[in-house]
C-alpha cells in the first residue's frame, strides 16, 4: 500500500481521484518539486519548498500551505510509507474546471498531490559518471518555473536515451544552458563554469548547494554563459539535480572529455557533498 496525499487527504494510491477536468492533465497548468530523503530525512527541504511556492506565484497559483507545511506533509510521507532513500514528489495544478485556457473562477482549489517514493542513490554512475548528447533547447523563456510543461525536456531526454545516453544538454543560440533534468557544470583549469540563474534555466537546489561548496572550499565560479565550443573544451564535466546528485560527464555526443574518466574538481565536490549528507544523517 502506498500513501498518497490529495488536498489534505492521506490514502492509499487506488483510492485517489483526480478529475478529468484537471488542468494539469488538459494544460500542465502546475508546478511541482522533488525533494530528496536520505536516511528517512529531507534533504534541503526548506529551499525546495520556497521554490515550490516562488513557481507557484510566478504563474499566479496560490497555494493554501506553508514551507512549515509542506515539509510537514513531506516528512509525513516519508515516514507513513517507509522511505529511507527514496525521494517525496509533490504536485499543484489549478484545479479542475471546464477546458478553458483563462483561469477558472475564484471557487476552483488547487490541486495538490504528493507522494513518497523508495530510490537508491544512483552510485554507479556517481563513480563512473555518464555520456551526454547535446540537442536543441526548444523551449519556452521560463526555465526558472518548476512547471508541469515538460514536453521540450521528455522529447530531449528520449532523444538522449535512444542515442545511449543518461542526459540531454540543452543549447540555446550555441549557449549551454542546463540538462533535461539536470544543471551542468565545467571545469577549465580548476574554475568552475555554470549559466547563470536566468529565465533561461531552472535554478537548481543542487546547483546552489555545489556553488556554495564551492565557496566554503575555495574553488573559483564563473556563473556565465558558455558556448558550445567552450563545453567541448572543459577539463571536466559533471551534471547536477536532487536524485543524480553531482555525476560526472565522460563524454558528449561520442567523445570523450578529458581522459574519459570523472575529474579531480569533480570527485572532490562529491566528496564534499556526500559530508552534507553524513551531516544530515548526524542530525
Ligand atoms: N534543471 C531542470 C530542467 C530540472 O528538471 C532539474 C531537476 O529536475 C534541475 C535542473 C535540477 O534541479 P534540482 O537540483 O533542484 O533537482
Amino acid at each position: 500500500m502506498t500513501i498518497y496525499f490529495n488536498n489534505g487527504v492521506y490514502a492509499d494510491k487506488e483510492t485517489m481521484k483526480v478529475s478529468i477536468d484537471d488542468r494539469g492533465y488538459y494544460f500542465g497548468d502546475g508546478v511541482y518539486e522533488v525533494v530528496k530523503v536520505y536516511d528517512g530525512k529531507l534533504y534541503t527541504a526548506e529551499e525546495h519548498f520556497t521554490r515550490f511556492l516562488q513557481s507557484a506565484k510566478k504563474i499566479r497559483l496560490d497555494l493554501p500551505y506553508t514551507i512549515e507545511e509542506f515539509t510537514e506533509i513531506a516528512k509525513k510521507l516519508a515516514v507513513d510509507n517507509g522511505i529511507v532513500e527514496g525521494h517525496v514528489y509533490i504536485q499543484a495544478t489549478r484545479g479542475a474546471a471546464p477546458r478553458m485556457h483563462n483561469f477558472p473562477g475564484e471557487d476552483v482549489v488547487p490541486m495538490i498531490t504528493a507522494y513518497a517514493i523508495h530510490n537508491p542513490r544512483p552510485l554507479s554512475k556517481i563513480k563512473e559518471g555518464v555520456a551526454v548528447k547535446t540537442t536543441d533547447d526548444i523551449r519556452w523563456l521560463r526555465c526558472d518555473i518548476k512547471s508541469l510543461n515538460l514536453l521540450g525536456n521528455v522529447l530531449a531526454k528520449q532523444e538522449a536515451y535512444e542515442a545511449g545516453c543518461a542526459e540531454a544538454v540543452f543549447v540555446r543560440d550555441g549557449i549551454v544552458t542546463e540538462g533535461s533534468s539536470s544543471n551542468m557544470f565545467g571545469v577549465k583549469d580548476g574554475i568552475l563554469y555554470t549559466h547563470p540563474a536566468t529565465n533561461l534555466i531552472l535554478n537548481g537546489i543542487t546547483r546552489r548547494v555545489v556553488l556554495k561548496l564551492c565557496a566554503k572550499h575555495s574553488i573559483g565560479v564563473m556563473e556565465e554563459p558558455f558556448t558550445l565550443e567552450q563545453f567541448n573544451e572543459m577539463d571536466e564535466l559533471f551534471l547536477t539535480s536532487t536524485t543524480s546528485e553531482i555525476t560526472p560527464i565522460v563524454s558528449v555526443d561520442g567523445k570523450p572529455v578529458g581522459e574519459g574518466v570523472p575529474g579531480r574538481v569533480t570527485e572532490r565536490l562529491q566528496q564534499v557533498f556526500e559530508e552534507t549528507i553524513h551531516e544530515l544523517k548526524m542530525e
